[in-house]
């Protein structure tokens, strides 16, 4: 039997509409390219979405057309976002930190036929405008008087002017739910970057499950600042969460050190945030430095790499803001887990509550993880035995675009596709997963395997370190012994002999660091995680005491 209910898609143009309707007077304030404070709200945002989307149209962009940014987060970004989308487009945003010859790849493999960009990319647009013959316009996000020229950029389109060549009459159109709107490329740390296309469906489910309580918790009384840049995973879906209950937003452009973040979060009363573990180092870094408070922040998410434990502890214990451990991918929209407390785990003593909250977290309705060994049988959720992550929910990818790769997904006897994420990890019997490592990190040592993440938070809850991270090398009994590289605080002189020493009794003796190296700097890809193979090839010729 049919049921009776109204059929309306689920579409991301509602919830911009839903804001301006419901919110319109909530702002949106952005630290711009240029440097100063702008402001404005829901409802002019939607007007003005709308109004790019028609002159995109008139333009020449159609249904299906991949609008590429590159750019930070900031209000013109969310506009791209919504008309790209809204029109039955599709807003591809490009990681500017990547490699040009990389960006030019990935604007091609995407077949992009517009692109905006924030004026601080320009030298980019030079360098690969030649090489992207199909884009039709290259769009910089600035004021008319600042628009810049170019001999190197055939057809420079300013934002502005195209903005008002189109009309506020323009109506979203009512789109098919599984068409796509959005396309995010891995980074590619092995081979080439391969696309995540989205649909309408799956971003509006995704922002639905980010904003449950146990989830982001997002409400109509938060100021959330997505540090995690646009760029990242469509800034972890907050671009639309936010809207969706109504919060303001504060976007911080392209100034994401500590001081920078430190004077938005206090002069718009930020409550709530999110990003990866190696922007927060630099805030917590200046707040302790010069001995200040926040005022209103409460909430963070942290994920994208491990948190380490001792970065929790100084937020929650130190001041006061709690850490919300979430693991995902850009496959899965990103959300997967998220870590909060339960009711039966408010009465055990604080130590206990501490470990659970390191763990990456339980999912969110929509998700669904098991973990599996190697001839892909279940594991035992028992917060021990450890085996390959699949997850499987209609905001996970079954086929990557244009088919790369092939069918990714492994199948159970019932025929059901889950997708392997790379990751091997434990899951306890309350289903809090944890994260072991990156199967292609986890340190193989006689057979055993030893958790990276594990040694790196170690190390990195020592005082004297700054930066830390492990990988296997080249042993002739064990196959793979850890090896410790870190950086130090300025000005401390920690011993190779107190690291190792200070790993006693934290761990099993036999996972203790063979060795350390101290080094300048560790190398953090595009999304500031720690890139590994790059770290890999730089001790390639190095040979262990122990081998
Ligand atoms: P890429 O895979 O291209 O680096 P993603 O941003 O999609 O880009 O990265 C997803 C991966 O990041 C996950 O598969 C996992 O290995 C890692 N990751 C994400 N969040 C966490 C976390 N909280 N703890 C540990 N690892 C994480």
């Amino acid at each position: 039997m049919q049921a009776l209910m109204m059929d309306m898609p689920l579409l991301i143009s509602s919830i911009l509409q839903h804001a301006a309707r419901h919110f319109g007077d909530v702002e949106i304030v952005s630290r711009r390219t240029e440097g100063d404070i702008h402001r404005t709200d829901y409802k002019t945002l939607e007007r003005r979405s709308r109004r790019l989307a028609d002159a995109l149209q008139r333009r020449g962009a159609q249904n299906g057309d991949r609008i590429g940014t590159l750019a930070w987060n900031n209000y013109r970004h969310m506009e791209v976002y919504y008309a790209a989308g809204g029109m039955g487009g599709v807003v591809h945003t490009v990681n500017p930190r990547l490699h040009p010859d990389q960006i030019a790849w990935i604007v091609n493999h995407a077949g992009d036929s517009f692109l905006a960009f924030d004026l601080t990319f320009l030298p980019i647009i030079e360098a690969i405008a030649p090489q992207c013959p199909n884009v039709k316009a290259w769009i910089p996000m600035v004021d008319r008087d600042r628009q810049p020229t170019s001999d190197k950029i055939p057809n420079l389109l300013n934002y502005e002017e195209l903005l008002e060549s189109g009309s506020e009459d323009y109506r979203w159109p009512t789109l098919d739910e599984r068409s796509a709107v959005g396309l995010c490329y891995t980074s590619g740390t092995t081979g080439n970057p391969k696309g995540a296309l989205y649909s309408h469906r799956s971003s509006v489910l995704h922002a639905y499950g980010a904003a449950l309580p146990d989830a982001m918790g997002a409400s109509a009384r938060d100021t959330i600042l997505p540090v995690v840049p646009m760029f990242h995973v469509n800034a972890w879906g907050i671009p639309y969460v936010a809207p969706m209950v109504g919060a303001k937003l504060v976007f911080p452009g392209p100034s994401l050190d500590g001081k920078s973040l430190y004077e938005l979060f206090e002069s718009e009363k930020v409550t709530y945030s999110a990003g990866v573990p190696t922007v927060w180092l630099g805030l917590l870094q200046y707040v302790r430095e010069n001995k200040l408070r926040f005022s209103t922040f409460a909430r963070t998410v942290i994920g994208g790499s491990a948190c380490p434990p001792s970065m929790i502890r100084a937020f929650q214990d130190e001041y006061g803001v709690e850490v919300i451990h979430a693991w995902g991918m850009t496959e899965t929209s990103p959300l997967g887990t998220l870590c909060r407390l339960q009711a039966k785990h408010l009465d055990l003593p604080k130590e206990q509550q501490e470990k659970i909250l390191e763990k990456q977290g339980h999912v969110v309705f929509g998700i669904d993880l098991k973990i599996v060994d190697d001839d892909n049988q279940e594991v035992p959720w028992d917060g021990k035995s450890f085996g390959n992550l699949l997850a499987r929910g209609p905001w996970v990818v079954k086929e990557y675009f244009r088919g790369e790769g092939g069918d990714p997904l492994v199948y159970d006897e019932d025929g059901e596709g889950w997708f392997p994420t790379g990751d091997v990890a434990t899951i306890d019997p309350d289903g809090y997963m944890h994260i072991t490592d990156r199967s292609k990190d986890v340190i193989k040592s006689g057979g055993e395997w030893i958790s990276t993440i594990d040694l790196e938070n170690i190390a990195i809850s020592h005082p004297s370190i700054a930066n830390a991270a492990v990988i296997g090398v080249p042993h002739p009994k064990w196959d793979e012994r850890p090896l410790l590289v870190v950086v130090r605080e300025p000005g401390a002189d920690v011993s190779r002999e107190d690291l190792l020493a200070f790993y006693e009794g934290k761990i099993a003796k036999w996972w203790t660091p063979d060795d350390v190296q101290f080094v300048e700097s560790i190398p953090l890809g595009a999304t500031g995680k720690i890139l590994k193979t790059r770290l890999r090839e730089q001790f390639a010729d190095y040979k262990l005491p122990t081998a």
